[in-house]
Protein backbone atom coordinates (compact mmCIF):
# COMPACT_ATOMS: atom_id res chain seq x y z
CA UNK A 1 0.00 0.00 0.00
CA UNK A 2 2.75 2.74 0.96
CA UNK A 3 4.79 3.05 -2.10
CA UNK A 4 1.51 3.35 -4.18
CA UNK A 5 0.02 5.22 -2.34
CA UNK A 6 3.51 7.81 -2.62
CA UNK A 7 3.20 7.32 -6.05
CA UNK A 8 -0.66 8.13 -6.61
CA UNK A 9 0.02 11.30 -4.04
CA UNK A 10 3.27 12.44 -6.02
CA UNK A 11 1.43 12.28 -9.22
CA UNK A 12 -1.11 14.26 -7.79
CA UNK A 13 1.31 16.61 -6.34
CA UNK A 14 3.18 17.17 -9.82
CA UNK A 15 -0.62 18.42 -11.20
CA UNK A 16 -1.06 21.24 -8.08
CA UNK A 17 1.00 23.80 -10.15
CA UNK A 18 -1.23 23.68 -13.35
CA UNK A 19 -4.35 23.78 -12.13
CA UNK A 20 -6.53 26.03 -14.58
CA UNK A 21 -9.56 26.45 -12.11
CA UNK A 22 -11.50 28.22 -15.08
CA UNK A 23 -11.58 25.49 -17.39
CA UNK A 24 -12.72 23.27 -14.27
CA UNK A 25 -16.36 21.79 -14.63
CA UNK A 26 -15.91 18.81 -12.39
CA UNK A 27 -14.56 17.61 -9.23
CA UNK A 28 -12.94 14.49 -11.15
CA UNK A 29 -11.03 16.94 -13.64
CA UNK A 30 -8.93 18.90 -10.10
CA UNK A 31 -5.93 16.59 -8.71
CA UNK A 32 -8.17 14.98 -5.74
CA UNK A 33 -7.76 11.22 -4.15
CA UNK A 34 -9.72 8.64 -5.70
CA UNK A 35 -11.35 8.74 -2.21
CA UNK A 36 -12.23 12.07 -1.78
CA UNK A 37 -13.60 11.83 -5.26
CA UNK A 38 -15.83 8.59 -4.54
CA UNK A 39 -16.94 10.49 -1.50
CA UNK A 40 -18.22 13.38 -3.26
CA UNK A 41 -19.48 11.33 -5.93
CA UNK A 42 -21.86 9.02 -3.02
CA UNK A 43 -23.00 12.42 -1.55
CA UNK A 44 -23.84 13.52 -5.34
CA UNK A 45 -21.64 16.06 -5.58
CA UNK A 46 -19.97 15.94 -9.29
CA UNK A 47 -19.62 19.46 -10.39
CA UNK A 48 -17.81 21.93 -7.80
CA UNK A 49 -19.60 25.57 -6.93
CA UNK A 50 -18.07 28.76 -7.95
CA UNK A 51 -16.58 29.11 -4.25
CA UNK A 52 -15.61 25.72 -4.56
CA UNK A 53 -13.50 26.37 -8.33
CA UNK A 54 -12.29 29.76 -7.15
CA UNK A 55 -10.55 28.44 -3.59
CA UNK A 56 -10.13 24.53 -3.99
CA UNK A 57 -6.67 24.80 -6.57
CA UNK A 58 -5.27 27.68 -4.81
CA UNK A 59 -5.97 25.89 -1.16
CA UNK A 60 -4.18 22.62 -2.64
CA UNK A 61 -1.02 24.47 -3.27
CA UNK A 62 -1.19 25.87 -0.15
CA UNK A 63 -1.90 29.06 -0.45
CA UNK A 64 -3.78 30.76 2.53
CA UNK A 65 -6.80 32.41 1.79
CA UNK A 66 -9.59 34.92 2.89
CA UNK A 67 -12.80 33.60 1.05
CA UNK A 68 -16.13 35.44 0.64
CA UNK A 69 -19.50 34.30 -0.83
CA UNK A 70 -22.79 34.58 0.44
CA UNK A 71 -24.65 31.72 2.71
CA UNK A 72 -25.40 28.39 0.47
CA UNK A 73 -22.86 28.82 -1.92
CA UNK A 74 -20.98 25.57 -1.04
CA UNK A 75 -17.99 27.04 1.27
CA UNK A 76 -18.09 23.13 3.67
CA UNK A 77 -16.65 21.40 0.44
CA UNK A 78 -14.12 24.24 -0.06
CA UNK A 79 -12.32 23.70 3.17
CA UNK A 80 -13.23 20.00 3.55
CA UNK A 81 -11.72 18.98 0.29
CA UNK A 82 -8.67 20.92 0.73
CA UNK A 83 -8.37 19.26 4.64
CA UNK A 84 -9.04 15.55 3.34
CA UNK A 85 -6.44 15.98 0.67
CA UNK A 86 -3.44 17.83 2.81
CA UNK A 87 -4.16 14.90 5.07
CA UNK A 88 -3.68 12.37 2.65
CA UNK A 89 -0.68 13.84 0.89
CA UNK A 90 0.92 13.62 4.27
CA UNK A 91 -0.51 9.83 4.64
CA UNK A 92 -1.50 11.39 7.93
CA UNK A 93 -2.67 8.50 10.29
CA UNK A 94 -4.41 8.64 13.82
CA UNK A 95 -0.18 8.32 15.39
CA UNK A 96 0.13 11.67 14.18
CA UNK A 97 -2.68 13.47 15.96
CA UNK A 98 -4.58 16.28 15.34
CA UNK A 99 -3.84 17.55 11.55
CA UNK A 100 -7.11 19.94 10.80
CA UNK A 101 -9.03 22.29 13.08
CA UNK A 102 -12.66 23.76 11.82
CA UNK A 103 -13.64 26.90 13.68
CA UNK A 104 -17.49 27.77 13.27
CA UNK A 105 -19.68 29.78 15.20
CA UNK A 106 -22.84 27.76 16.12
CA UNK A 107 -22.85 23.78 17.47
CA UNK A 108 -25.55 23.39 14.68
CA UNK A 109 -23.00 24.72 11.87
CA UNK A 110 -20.34 22.67 13.46
CA UNK A 111 -22.50 19.42 13.44
CA UNK A 112 -23.65 19.95 9.62
CA UNK A 113 -19.92 19.97 9.16
CA UNK A 114 -19.14 17.13 11.06
CA UNK A 115 -21.90 15.20 9.09
CA UNK A 116 -20.80 16.21 5.57
CA UNK A 117 -17.02 15.50 6.64
CA UNK A 118 -18.19 12.30 7.82
CA UNK A 119 -20.01 11.18 4.27
CA UNK A 120 -17.26 12.97 2.20
CA UNK A 121 -14.28 11.43 4.36
CA UNK A 122 -15.82 8.08 4.68
CA UNK A 123 -12.82 6.55 2.16
CA UNK A 124 -10.03 8.23 4.01
CA UNK A 125 -8.96 6.74 7.66
CA UNK A 126 -9.07 9.76 9.76
CA UNK A 127 -11.16 10.50 13.26
CA UNK A 128 -13.04 13.52 13.31
CA UNK A 129 -13.89 14.85 16.69
CA UNK A 130 -17.32 17.56 17.62
CA UNK A 131 -15.93 19.83 20.26
CA UNK A 132 -19.09 22.19 20.93
CA UNK A 133 -19.97 22.08 24.48
CA UNK A 134 -23.58 20.67 25.70
CA UNK A 135 -21.97 17.19 25.76
CA UNK A 136 -20.21 15.89 28.56
CA UNK A 137 -16.56 17.90 28.95
CA UNK A 138 -15.09 14.27 29.98
CA UNK A 139 -15.86 12.59 27.24
CA UNK A 140 -14.76 15.54 25.11
CA UNK A 141 -11.60 15.54 27.17
CA UNK A 142 -10.89 12.10 27.15
CA UNK A 143 -11.31 11.29 23.01
CA UNK A 144 -9.52 14.58 22.53
CA UNK A 145 -6.39 13.16 21.52
CA UNK A 146 -7.41 10.59 19.20
CA UNK A 147 -9.21 12.89 16.61
CA UNK A 148 -7.32 14.18 13.30
CA UNK A 149 -9.79 16.15 12.30
CA UNK A 150 -11.56 18.73 15.00
CA UNK A 151 -14.77 20.82 14.05
CA UNK A 152 -15.49 23.21 17.34
CA UNK A 153 -16.93 26.32 18.17
CA UNK A 154 -14.85 29.21 19.36
CA UNK A 155 -15.74 28.77 23.32
CA UNK A 156 -15.47 25.40 23.80
CA UNK A 157 -12.39 24.92 22.09
CA UNK A 158 -10.52 27.71 23.79
CA UNK A 159 -11.34 26.29 27.23
CA UNK A 160 -9.88 22.62 26.01
CA UNK A 161 -6.84 24.75 25.53
CA UNK A 162 -6.35 26.31 28.71
CA UNK A 163 -7.68 23.64 30.77
CA UNK A 164 -7.07 19.64 29.07
CA UNK A 165 -3.80 18.87 28.83
CA UNK A 166 -4.27 15.93 25.99
CA UNK A 167 -5.05 18.77 23.57
CA UNK A 168 -2.31 19.04 21.36
CA UNK A 169 -1.82 20.96 18.54
CA UNK A 170 2.08 21.06 17.68
CA UNK A 171 1.25 18.82 14.43
CA UNK A 172 -1.63 20.75 13.49
CA UNK A 173 -1.43 21.38 9.14
CA UNK A 174 -4.48 23.51 8.55
CA UNK A 175 -6.74 25.84 10.30
CA UNK A 176 -10.26 26.94 8.82
CA UNK A 177 -11.78 29.65 10.45
CA UNK A 178 -15.37 28.87 8.94
CA UNK A 179 -18.44 32.03 9.09
CA UNK A 180 -15.95 34.21 10.54
CA UNK A 181 -17.94 37.25 10.20
CA UNK A 182 -20.52 35.33 12.11
CA UNK A 183 -18.16 34.02 14.97
CA UNK A 184 -17.47 38.34 15.86
CA UNK A 185 -21.00 39.24 15.62
CA UNK A 186 -21.39 36.99 18.45
CA UNK A 187 -18.45 38.28 20.54
CA UNK A 188 -15.78 35.82 19.84
CA UNK A 189 -13.10 38.07 18.88
CA UNK A 190 -11.37 38.02 21.75
CA UNK A 191 -11.70 34.14 21.90
CA UNK A 192 -10.49 33.90 18.35
CA UNK A 193 -7.37 35.58 18.82
CA UNK A 194 -6.34 33.46 22.16
CA UNK A 195 -6.89 30.33 20.02
CA UNK A 196 -5.38 31.68 16.47
CA UNK A 197 -2.06 32.85 19.63
CA UNK A 198 -1.98 29.17 20.39
CA UNK A 199 -1.88 27.55 17.40
CA UNK A 200 1.72 26.61 15.39
CA UNK A 201 2.58 29.47 12.51
CA UNK A 202 3.60 26.60 10.32
CA UNK A 203 0.44 25.96 8.95
CA UNK A 204 -2.05 26.79 6.15
CA UNK A 205 -4.80 29.01 7.43
CA UNK A 206 -8.51 29.45 4.97
CA UNK A 207 -10.68 31.60 6.16
CA UNK A 208 -14.41 32.20 5.04
CA UNK A 209 -17.07 34.75 5.57
CA UNK A 210 -20.07 35.89 4.13
CA UNK A 211 -18.88 39.46 4.22
CA UNK A 212 -15.74 41.86 4.34
CA UNK A 213 -16.33 43.60 7.54
CA UNK A 214 -13.32 45.62 8.93
CA UNK A 215 -13.32 42.97 11.90
CA UNK A 216 -13.00 40.00 9.64
CA UNK A 217 -9.69 41.84 7.65
CA UNK A 218 -8.39 42.60 10.95
CA UNK A 219 -8.59 39.10 11.94
CA UNK A 220 -7.38 38.42 8.55
CA UNK A 221 -4.47 40.35 9.52
CA UNK A 222 -3.85 38.34 12.67
CA UNK A 223 -4.38 34.67 11.00
CA UNK A 224 -3.36 34.60 7.27
CA UNK A 225 0.31 35.22 5.65
CA UNK A 226 0.02 36.42 2.48
CA UNK A 227 -3.33 35.16 1.39
CA UNK A 228 -4.92 35.12 -1.68
CA UNK A 229 -8.44 36.98 -2.01
CA UNK A 230 -11.10 35.63 -3.60
CA UNK A 231 -14.88 37.12 -3.60
CA UNK A 232 -17.55 35.03 -5.67
CA UNK A 233 -20.98 36.58 -5.83
CA UNK A 234 -23.51 34.50 -7.73
CA UNK A 235 -25.37 36.32 -10.53
CA UNK A 236 -22.42 38.85 -11.53
P1 LIG B 1 -22.23 27.86 2.78
O1 LIG B 1 -21.32 27.32 3.86
O2 LIG B 1 -21.50 28.67 1.77
O3 LIG B 1 -23.40 28.58 3.35
P2 LIG B 1 -22.78 25.05 2.31
O4 LIG B 1 -21.41 24.54 2.21
O5 LIG B 1 -23.49 24.83 3.59
O6 LIG B 1 -22.82 26.62 1.97
O7 LIG B 1 -23.61 24.46 1.09
C1 LIG B 1 -24.94 24.86 0.83
C2 LIG B 1 -25.70 23.72 0.16
O8 LIG B 1 -25.17 23.48 -1.13
C3 LIG B 1 -25.63 22.41 0.92
O9 LIG B 1 -26.90 21.83 0.93
C4 LIG B 1 -24.68 21.56 0.10
O10 LIG B 1 -25.00 20.20 0.18
C5 LIG B 1 -24.89 22.10 -1.31
N1 LIG B 1 -23.67 21.98 -2.13
C6 LIG B 1 -22.44 22.42 -1.80
N2 LIG B 1 -21.55 22.17 -2.78
C7 LIG B 1 -22.23 21.53 -3.77
C8 LIG B 1 -21.87 21.01 -5.05
N3 LIG B 1 -20.61 21.10 -5.51
N4 LIG B 1 -22.82 20.41 -5.79
C9 LIG B 1 -24.09 20.34 -5.33
N5 LIG B 1 -24.50 20.81 -4.13
C10 LIG B 1 -23.60 21.42 -3.35
MG1 LIG C 1 -21.09 27.57 5.86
Amino acid sequence: KGDSEQTLIEKLQARYETIDTSSVTKFSELPISPRTIKGLRECGYTKPTEIQKATIGLALQGKDILGAAQTGSGKTLAFIIPILEKLFSKQWTHLDGLGALVITPTRELAYQIFETLRKVGEHHDFSAGLIIGGKDLKFERNRMDQCNIIICTPGRLLQHMDENPLFDCVNMKILVLDEADRCLDMGFEQTMNAIIANIPLERQTLLFSATQTKSVKDLARLSLVDPSYVSVHENS
